[in-house]
């Protein structure tokens, strides 16, 4: 255009600035902002309003927008809702927010923007926030209806979305009679977020209810990933599992895409379920959906995460090509299983590749520093400080509680309290928690007492900051403390997250809670573990009861230790397994100290393999030793 000599004025300036947020990249919208700076139309209301949508969708940070926004000398509502965008765009909620209060007018596009960007910004946040900010979408919302503004498709998939961020039932009931009402159309987006709310608000019978009743025909995989989807997020791994096994065996499956295969192959994981994952792995084979980038990369994390470290490796090597994401799986399988000098080994392999690494990258290698061989707190440290300075990543609390860990681990106390003090933000209780993890491997009273004050006064609210509190004071042997912290947390009505550990058998899920007698098998299982523990206390193994927490007598704390959660799954698992299988076992969360060294001696007792994946990651007992201890 310019060629012909065509003069470039604000109408095709503003349309090429759309055309390039639409399909172009950064490039060419800078150079079309060039343009209008040289013709001196930046400063135009529609080219600046083009000019701020455009940077919100690709500029690198939110200065750029702000940058063009603070230079225009009018602005309308137009500009301030873009400004606003741009804010939710870069995960800065609270600041669009504070835009939204500044804004001298605001419309429906505003109103739907904030909607929108609620939701854009809802996963990956903490839980309070997500809450708060649903609660804050429906205020919106009745305001909307009180000013009389336009409600569109947008605004009710808008609120149904806030409605299931704020998980209030009641509301939710009410919200879906006006969805109904308002007669907005019934959209598959609209539907599919009625199921999801419907899950969310805990009314999981009204969104098999909606999900029977699907209306549109051609778009039946939109209800079933917004019901997996739903069913995933919310950590619900078995009840998506069954709603895709209910699929799959009705032969269904040309409804399964690549989104459904890849949250499925992420339930498997998540469950540490192999043989289902390793069928879905056949499928996608069959598909021929195993080309797809996601897929492949949900097979490497599946195999990861369900202690099949070998097979994950070869998936990644076939790989016709690699991402980030595909790196990112294989490190994290690497980190379960806790091998330091492996990844660190990978982390060098990428280094001299194209492949930026990403914030996510930068958490996984740092935290294998704990885990190598001999003390890498040096390459630690500057991997901490190539983030900002090679990489442009500030590090968040996640990376500075990571380094902290290390720095424990290696015995550098000093350095890692000071790290504490100098870190730009307020360390939070993971900061504190990691510290206080680190002295596991590296004792030191100082230092625990000082992670126990921060934490106690950081999360009063936490049970298992109770839990940690009354085990150290139990540990120094200061019982009046231990009761009161109890005692307290009775007052509070508060309740350790119940552990539960589960197996596999038969394509199964089989799960236990500790002392749990549902299970159909459970008087075998019961015998067999008194004669196991028999066995085991022959062989050298003592119970340490330092790992009940119940105001009980000697005898009585036995009994509980005896059937945590870990043990009867194992149990279950010595029993169905044949000759030379290995028993897999998932628990919730850290397995206690008394479960690992009895499960150490029963790797001897029975010569069989025991592989369990805590919160913590893998340990596989084999002959009488773990693999977590070197
Ligand atoms: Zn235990
Ligand atoms: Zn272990």
């Amino acid at each position: 255009m310019r060629d012909s000599g065509v003069g470039a004025d604000r109408f095709s300036l503003s349309a090429l600035l759309a055309a390039a947020a639409e399909g172009f990249g950064l490039h060419e919208g800078a150079a079309v902002h060039a343009l209008s700076l040289k013709s001196g139309l930046e400063m135009d209301l529609s080219v600046g309003n083009a000019l701020v949508g455009f940077y919100a969708e690709h500029g690198h940070s939110i200065e750029d927008v702000v940058d063009v926004f603070e230079r225009m000398s009018a602005k309308d509502v137009i500009s301030w809702t873009g400004l606003l965008n741009g804010y939710m765009e870069f995960g800065l909620v609270d600041m669009a927010m504070d835009v939204f209060d500044r804004m001298p007018v605001r419309n429906f596009v505003t109103y739907n923007a904030v909607l929108t960007g609620f939701n854009h910004n809802k996963e990956g946040v903490r839980v309070t926030f997500a809450r708060k900010s649903g609660l804050r979408g429906l205020g919106l919302f009745k305001q909307m209806l009180e000013d009389g503004l336009e409600i569109s498709d947008v605004t009710v998939t808008g609120v149904l979305n806030a409605c299931a961020i704020a998980a209030e039932r009641k509301m939710s009931e009410q919200v879906q009679a006006f969805a109904i009402k308002c007669g907005c159309g019934s959209t598959p987006w609209i539907d599919a977020a009625l199921i999801d709310m419907c899950i969310k608000c805990g009314r999981s019978g009204d969104a098999h209810l909606l999900f029977e009743k699907w209306r549109h025909e051609e778009s039946f995989h939109i209800a079933w990933n917004s019901l997996l989807a739903a069913s995933f997020r919310d950590g619900e791994y078995e009840k998506a599992l069954s709603t895709f096994l209910k699929m799959f065996r009705s032969n269904d499956v040309q409804f399964i895409d690549e989104f459904i295969l890849t949250t499925v192959l992420g339930a498997c994981g998540a469950l540490g379920f192999a043989e289902f994952g390793k069928q879905m792995h056949c499928f996608a084979a069959k598909s021929g959906l195993l080309s797809a980038q996601g897929v492949g990369n949900a097979i490497i994390s599946m195999y990861g995460k369900c202690g099949a470290l070998e097979t994950a490796v070869n998936v990644f090597k076939r790989m016709p090509c690699r991402d980030l994401v595909s790196w990112n799986a294989l490190i994290t399988s690497h980190l379960l299983h806790r091998q330091g000098d492996e990844i660190l080994d990978l982390w060098s392999q990428m280094e001299r590749l194209p492949i930026k690494p990403d914030s996510v990258t930068f958490l996984l290698v740092i935290s294998s520093c704990s885990y190598t061989s001999s003390n890498s707190a040096d390459k630690c440290r500057e991997l901490f400080l190539s983030m900002s300075s090679i990489y442009g990543i500030e590090p968040a609390v996640e990376h500075y509680a990571a380094f902290v860990h290390v720095l424990g681990c290696w015995g550098h106390f000093e350095e890692a309290e000071q790290l504490i003090g100098k870190m730009p933000f307020k360390p939070s209780a993971l900061v504190w928690r990691s510290l206080l993890d680190s002295c596991n491997r590296q004792p030191n009273m100082t230092m625990r007492r000082l992670a126990m004050r921060h934490l106690l006064a950081l999360e009063p609210q936490d049970p298992s900051t109770y839990v940690l509190a009354s085990n150290l004071y139990s540990e120094s042997a200061r019982w009046q403390c231990s009761e009161s912290t109890r005692l307290k947390m009775r007052e509070k009505g508060m309740r350790k997250i119940p552990a539960r550990s589960w197996t596999f058998h038969g394509n199964s899920i089989h799960s236990f809670f500790a002392r749990d007698r549902s299970h159909p098998q459970s008087k075998d299982i019961y015998a067999g573990l008194d004669v196991l523990i028999l066995e085991c206390m022959k062989a050298g193994y003592e119970p340490d009861t330092t790992f009940v927490l119940h105001d009980v007598e000697e005898y009585q704390k036995r009994h509980f230790l005896m059937y945590h959660s870990v043990k009867l799954a194992a149990m279950y698992g010595l029993l169905m397994s044949g000759h030379g299988e290995t028993i897999r076992v998932v628990k919730n969360v850290r397995m206690c100290g008394d479960c690992h060294s009895f499960l150490e001696y029963t790797s001897a007792a029975t010569g069989k393999e025991i592989l369990v994946r805590d919160s913590a990651g893998f340990h596989i007992f084999r002959g009488g030793k773990c693999s977590c201890r070197g």
